[in-house]
């Protein structure tokens, strides 16, 4: 606790020498770790980097972690020009640490007398609390090290996952998602393209969309299958068949049929389930299933079309 305190004190001071805006807010150590709110402009991971770094030689250094007293803020102020307080907490009579030449902060809690003590401070992650306000949490000692061990073998999987030199795992991942991004881009065009395609059949003077498609854009696939309804007299029935099957049943607003109902007791039968509006609903059923549940569903369709 002394220790973690007093990294603690120590980071904050390395990171007011990169922020100088910086303010710490308030500090919680307790069984699950140890947190630092703080204002500052901005934080990113390069900022906590240089902190960290700092910060680590600062402990090494073994500087004196000493104590000073005050009769009051102001007059700490004036002996010390860069002390850090919290100056809505403090009254009366204060009471400054300082690490040795490196910070002077006002504080009640308990610190260890040299920074050596501290052994070693990592960062393990930070958020934005909302505005200004962040959280760091950090670990100090013999639970930074083994977290920094841990941390290092994980990035060094992912690099081999990757099969990315360590160096580039970065631009590797982000070169990854950006592929990703542009696949499923395209494979929505596809999917869109091949749906404006699809010809329907004439069942009793109503338009019937059917298909089966095999690993299309599912919100496409869905997006489509609304837009087609939009029509009068139209049903689209339409899969996707991948893991698992998606059925879309839907129809326009001037038939009267309940898709839904009908959906959904043709999937039960064949171990799906699914559910939706009476005009428009979507399911789920095995793959293997996925032919047979388009033709059962299209032959009750056409049931009640010719009841109409
Ligand atoms: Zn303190």
């Amino acid at each position: 606790m002394e220790k973690a305190h007093t990294a603690e004190h120590i980071l904050m001071a390395s990171i007011k020498r990169i922020a100088p805006e910086a303010a710490a807010v308030k500090v919680m150590h307790d069984e699950k770790g140890n947190t630092l709110y703080l204002r500052i402009k901005k934080l990113d991971w390069d900022i906590v980097a240089e902190a960290v770094k700092a910060a680590n030689r600062v402990i090494d250094e073994g500087r004196a972690v000493k104590e000073w007293f005050f009769e009051s803020l102001e007059d700490a102020k004036k002996t010390l020009p860069n002390l850090r307080s919290y100056d809505e907490r403090v009254t009366g009579r204060v009471r400054v640490i300082e690490v040795e030449g490196y910070d002077y902060s006002a504080c009640a809690r308990k610190h260890v007398s040299n920074t050596k003590e501290c052994g070693f401070i990592i960062v393990t992650g930070f958020s934005r609390s909302g505005g200004d306000l962040y959280q760091i949490r950090f670990e100090v000692g013999g639970r930074a090290k083994e977290y920094a061990a841990d941390i290092i073998a994980l990035h060094m999987k992912i690099s081999e996952a990757l099969g990315a030199p360590q160096k580039t795992v970065l631009n590797a991942t982000l070169n990854l998602k950006q592929e990703a991004e542009d696949l499923r881009r395209r494979l929505a065009n596809l999917t869109r393209y091949m749906l404006e395609h699809l010809n329907p059949e004439e069942l009793y003077g109503t338009k019937v969309y059917t298909n089966l498609y095999r690993g299309v854009d599912r919100k496409a696939l869905m997006d489509c299958a609304g837009e087609l309804i939009s029509s009068v007299k139209t049903v689209a029935l339409l899969a996707d068949a991948q893991k698992d099957a998606l059925v879309v049943l839907c129809r326009s607003k001037d038939l009267t049929f309940d898709c839904s109902l009908l959906l959904k007791e043709v999937l039960q039968e064949f171990g799906g389930r699914g559910g939706g509006k009476p005009e428009y609903s979507t399911g789920s059923v095995p793959s293997k299933a996925a032919e047979q549940v388009l033709g059962t569903l299209k032959w009750k369709v056409k049931e009640l079309l010719a009841k109409v």
